[in-house]
């Protein structure tokens, strides 16, 4: 095939009158005469101007929506409105037809609903190349973040065996014909015959392996898909999705909510440096959106300013038990409108109360830390009793705005005897998780660690409102198209 261009580079040209072969998808062509083409590079399209007295009628009759082409011609000057270039077409090219009365994308507004049932073809939408150039710059940032502190990428696995971290509902992974398993004389499910001679699952975090890798390296970090089964159909849960997990020895609370807050203001201006126009299209989608929304419902900021809001204040750091009082005496507790009234230390909160302290009380994002421990996992590292005896643990949540839990991370707990206590307490099989207990065992050192959870991030940098929609294929309950 002949050398194409990409249209972007054409778009930042200044360079007229030179020959161009350019290949991609027609989104409109118009008056017999004006193709809008698209091939990725950019949101924008190209206009390519063929001469139709002398083209052929029945290749004109084929420049539909979606057929894909390679034009070659004189890249010049535009008169037109609307672009600065075009392309004066001295060769067409039609690669792909596409059937116009077929083809479900219209060159018109289709709603994300609709995009999602046909996620194969939203792609060539300009809300979603904005959505996963954004999602691949941020990728991106993240390896180059880590990389250029030094830490170490460790691909934990996907299937694991362990079934502790108690993260959430499992996948599992068997070849057992599911109508003739194997059973033991008790009845039960004999694993041994399994494919790994025991019961194993899709892993729901990186976070155990990741630990054992931090005793050896110092810094570390996984970036990998996990799986939960957790029935939730919420706008911000998948059953797959993408997590950042970074692990670091002899680090502390502190240490760790520090580098949190310094990779989510790393990665947010990578975005905006690297995707103005993708965030510019995205800030006027959400302000169009937004348009039939209550003004109650309406975001205060626009997406940049609320993006560039969030690199210019330091995220608020609280205990649980200040957030508690807080919530306490809050309006919406008061008046009883939230749907689970905060009345007692120790009540999971729930996405309306961290939302609550995010938008309503501080706007700006906030770090909670020092949980009660009832709630939070076994590995979290015990603090001693509050003035009250009561019992916390230094666990430590990112709340954003819009979003609620965006990280969940915590020091762990990295004294032998008070990590196998507590694992007695819920009851967490000891001796399957021996290996884990090694780092404890020799040369244990503190460290700490987070989770944070792609998706999430890319919700929030791109304003979309359903995690369904930055993700290509979403996986959720029901669902597994594509
Ligand atoms: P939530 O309370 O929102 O369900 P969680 O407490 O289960 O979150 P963690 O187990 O701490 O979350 O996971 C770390 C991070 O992974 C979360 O802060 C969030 O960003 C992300 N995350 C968790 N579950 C999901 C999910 N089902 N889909 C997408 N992201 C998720
Ligand atoms: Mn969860």
């Amino acid at each position: 095939m002949a050398k194409r261009t990409r249209i972007k580079d054409l778009l930042n040209t200044t360079e007229y009158n030179k020959q161009v072969t350019v290949m991609g998808w027609v989104r409109t062509f118009r008056n017999n005469q004006f193709i809008a083409i698209n091939d990725g590079s950019s949101i924008n399209n190209i206009q390519a101007v063929v001469d139709f007295n002398n083209t052929d009628e029945t290749l004109l009759k084929r420049l539909t929506t979606g057929a894909s082409v390679a034009v070659t011609g004189n890249l010049i000057e535009s008169l037109g409105k609307g672009q600065k270039v075009e392309i004066k077409v001295s060769s067409l090219e039609i690669i792909g037809d596409s059937d116009a009365e077929k083809f479900p994308l219209q060159p018109k507004k289709h709603s994300l609903e609709f995009l999602r049932e046909i996620a194969h073809l939203r792609f060539r939408t300009n809300t979603f190349n904005a959505v996963f150039k954004v999602r691949h710059a941020l990728a991106f940032a993240v390896h180059q973040f880590f990389n250029d502190k030094g830490f170490v990428y460790i691909h934990t696995p996907i299937i694991t065996a362990s079934d502790a971290e108690g993260a959430g509902e499992m996948f599992r992974v068997s070849t057992f014909d599911p109508d003739h398993v194997p059973r033991n004389e008790d009845g039960t499910v004999n694993y041994k015959e399994d494919f790994f001679g025991k019961a194993t699952n899709l892993t729901v975090s990186g976070q155990l392996e990741g630990e054992l890798a931090a005793m050896a390296f110092g810094d570390v970090y996984t970036f990998g898909p996990t799986f939960r089964a957790e029935n939730s159909n919420t706008t911000r849960h998948l059953a797959e999705f993408w997590m950042i997990e970074p692990e670091m020895a002899f680090y502390e609370l502190n240490d760790n909510m520090d580098l949190a807050e310094e990779l989510l203001k790393y990665v947010i201006r990578y975005a905006l440096d690297h995707c103005a126009d993708e965030l510019n299209f995205l800030k006027e989608r959400l302000l169009e959106e937004e348009k039939n929304k209550p003004q109650t419902e309406r975001s205060g900021l626009d997406l940049l300013s609320k993006l560039n809001f969030c690199l210019d204040h330091d995220f608020e750091r609280l205990t649980y038990t200040e957030a508690i009082s807080i919530l306490k005496s809050s309006k919406p507790n008061q008046k009883k409108q939230f749907k689970y009234l905060i009345d007692e230390w120790g009540a999971d909160l729930q996405s309306e109360h961290e939302r609550y302290l995010v938008e309503k009380h501080f706007k700006k994002p906030v770090i909670l830390t020092n949980y009660p421990a009832d709630i939070k996992s076994f590995y979290m590292r015990s603090n001693e009793l509050d003035e009250q005896g009561r019992k916390t643990v230094r666990a430590m949540d990112i709340l954003f705005p819009g979003i609620g839990e965006i990280v969940g991370g915590s020091q762990r707990e990295e004294r032998l005897d008070i990590l196998e206590q507590r694992m007695d307490e819920m009851h967490i099989p000891k001796e399957e998780m021996s290996w884990y207990l090694d780092t404890r065992r020799f040369g244990s050192a503190p460290h700490a660690g987070f989770g944070l959870g792609f998706e999430r991030l890319v919700l929030f940098v791109t304003g979309m409102t359903n995690i369904r929609d930055v993700i290509p294929f979403p996986r959720t309950p029901k669902n597994a198209e594509f």
